[in-house]
């Protein structure tokens, strides 16, 4: 039944393209100097559900842009996947935009040369964007093209386009105000008047003509909005029944979690259309007419309230862009180091964990893996690795395929324990191993090397008493003994966790950046901090609901 909604949403869609096409001869617009809208594309690579493209559409003829920046893709947090994934969105938008008989112009290059060449064909007057919560590469350029803008007399307007909000915003409204962007209309397709502009298409290059590092994504997630309707599909009307339960395990989550990140993250989906598709399931739901009620409501709770954190986690980094290379808490300031040799051996997924080293095996072949698991993956590092948390930090992104900067620093500072509002979370890496993978599946998939270790030893393989040549020439001995080291971390943190400066600065780090969900409250934080007993226990937080089992 839904799936008939869907099918007609996107026929609609097609309608509404048609509809343009047929009146194309009515609309040819000849680009005259000066009300050319500029329209340039960055994470929003869709035109349905579109703020900007919508509003720019409504003041003259579009010119629509995709910029491709070398630069950036240089960047030690970029990868092919993500171009690559990019790119195939890219493809896709372009034939939309061909059938609205209006061309997607694509350059590669510094944004501002590109904006000027363009500005000497087009004396374009206004230029649009949604507004972008991206790096500190980004956020630079961004300051650059403002400047550009403002001594050109170009009107630059950048548009929100999720439940992020711009400039001074109070966090204690903040929720209200992210509940009205979930459910204010969807913008209507725009209407496009075919333009006729001279400009070339440009090509949209392989990431080799990019020079990006060759990278071995053999799995990669499909990017394109017919991709991202798939997906969102299959997941709110089949593979999402058991969402709450199986997401925990790397084992079920691949099927049972959404896999929509990096369709937000390139904006082949909007998170608004997103969660209105939520809602409107989950009430067909209630309404009782759909088999297995209960764990579907469950379910969509538990995936809606994803997608709450979504803005609520991007919204740190754009109040606070050191998020992304500047501990959140300065008394965490120096306490690791890089541990080079460490570091090889984590990214590489030879640390001798089998369950660590599986999941980080998965990641580099699929660019993905569910939260809990990238969650551990960033605590073995900061932890028992004792590595500050930039490099491993860097790693990570250029490993997800749906890298996602407000998210992804805002998760590893956490995951890290450097924001001093959340309690640090230790994974032992054999009990995850044992309760998420119990008969080993998923590290034999990932490791072959290890089909003969009988199961009672899969995640310790040390432990085997055939062990010993076996560990010499195939599979590594693990790295550090993780328990011990694990212990040394713990009583690390938690000593400077109990200093008084430390809670100061803490509450003041709750007031801007923390959730305000009922169970956080400051007295909560200063009587954690004040008994020693409790503060080895990881007491009931609003971010542990973050977990299915409330933490490690
Ligand atoms: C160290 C670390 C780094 C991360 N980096 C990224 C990143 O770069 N990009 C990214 O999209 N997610 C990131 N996450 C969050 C989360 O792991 C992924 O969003 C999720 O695994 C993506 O898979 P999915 O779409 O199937 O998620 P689902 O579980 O189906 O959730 C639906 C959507 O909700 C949002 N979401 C889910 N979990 C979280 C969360 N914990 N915080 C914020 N938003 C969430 C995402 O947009 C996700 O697509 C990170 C988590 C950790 C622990």
């Amino acid at each position: 039944m839904m799936t008939i909604v869907f099918t007609m949403i996107k026929k609609l869609a097609e309608y509404q393209i048609q509809d343009n096409l047929t009146n194309r001869r009515v609309r040819t617009h000849r680009m005259r100097d000066g009300d050319t809208q500029l329209v340039w594309f960055k994470r929003d690579l869709r035109i349905e559900d579109n703020t900007v493209l919508t509003q720019a559409a409504e003041k003259g003829p579009v010119l629509p842009l995709y910029i491709v920046e070398p630069e950036y893709w240089l960047g030690p947090d970029t990868s092919a996947r993500q171009w690559n994934f990019i790119r195939d969105c890219l493809i896709e938008l372009r034939t939309t935009f061909d059938q609205l008989g209006v061309p997607l112009i694509v350059r590669c290059g510094n944004a501002i040369e590109i904006l000027s060449q363009i500005l000497q064909s087009n004396k374009f007057r206004n230029l649009w964007s949604h507004e972008e919560t991206g790096n500190a590469w980004t956020f630079n350029r961004d300051k650059n093209v403002a400047g550009w803008c403002k001594i050109r007399g170009i009107e630059w307007t950048e548009l929100p386009q999720n439940g992020v909000i711009r400039g001074p915003s109070n966090r204690d409204k903040w929720a209200a105000e992210r509940k009205k962007f979930a459910s204010r209309k969807q913008c209507s397709l725009p209407n496009l008047n075919k333009n006729v502009s001279k400009l070339p298409l440009g090509s949209i290059p392989k990431s080799k003509d990019l020079k990006i590092e060759y990278d071995d994504c053999v799995f990669r997630q499909k990017g394109g909005r017919n991709e991202g309707l798939k997906t969102l599909e299959s997941f709110i009307f089949k593979r999402g029944l058991n969402y709450r339960v199986d997401m925990s395990s790397p084992l079920s989550a691949q099927k049972s979690c959404s896999r929509i990140s990096p369709h937000l993250a390139y904006g082949s989906l909007s998170i608004r259309e997103v969660s209105q598709a939520t809602q409107k399931q989950k009430n067909t739901i209630l309404e009782g007419k759909v088999e297995g009620s209960s764990s579907w409501s469950r379910s969509l709770s538990s995936f809606n309230s994803r997608l709450y954190w979504h803005c609520h986690f991007m919204q740190k980094l754009e109040d606070e862009v050191e998020l992304e290379w500047k501990n959140l808490h300065s008394a965490y300031d120096g306490i690791r180091g890089d541990n080079k040799h460490y570091f090889q051996s984590w990214s590489k997924g030879e640390t001798g964990w089998p369950f660590v080293d599986a999941c980080m095996r998965m990641l580099r072949a699929t660019g993905w893996i569910n939260f809990r698991m990238r969650a551990m993956l960033a605590s073995i590092a900061s932890y028992h690795l004792w590595m500050d948390w930039r490099k491993p930090g860097e790693q990570l992104a250029r490993l997800f395929t749906d890298y996602e900067p407000g998210i992804h620093w805002s998760q590893i500072q956490m995951q890290s324990g450097t924001t001093g509002i959340n309690l640090p979370r230790v994974y032992n890496p054999v009990k995850q191993g044992k309760e998420q993978d119990p008969a080993g599946f998923f590290v034999r998939h990932w490791l072959p090397e290890l089909a003969v270790v009988p199961d009672e030893y899969i995640h310790e393989p040390w432990d085997w008493g055939d062990a010993t040549q076996f560990l010499k020439d195939t599979y590594p001995r693990p790295i550090v003994d993780h328990l011990k080291v694990a212990r040394i971390a713990r009583e690390k943190v938690w000593a400077i966790r109990g200093s008084d400066s430390h809670k100061e600065i803490a509450l003041k780090i709750q007031d801007k950046h923390g959730s305000r969900k009922k169970r956080f409250k400051k007295s909560n934080y200063k009587r954690l901090s004040n008994n020693k007993k409790k503060l080895k226990q990881p007491a009931k937080e609003v971010q542990l609901a973050l977990f299915d089992k409330n933490g490690i």
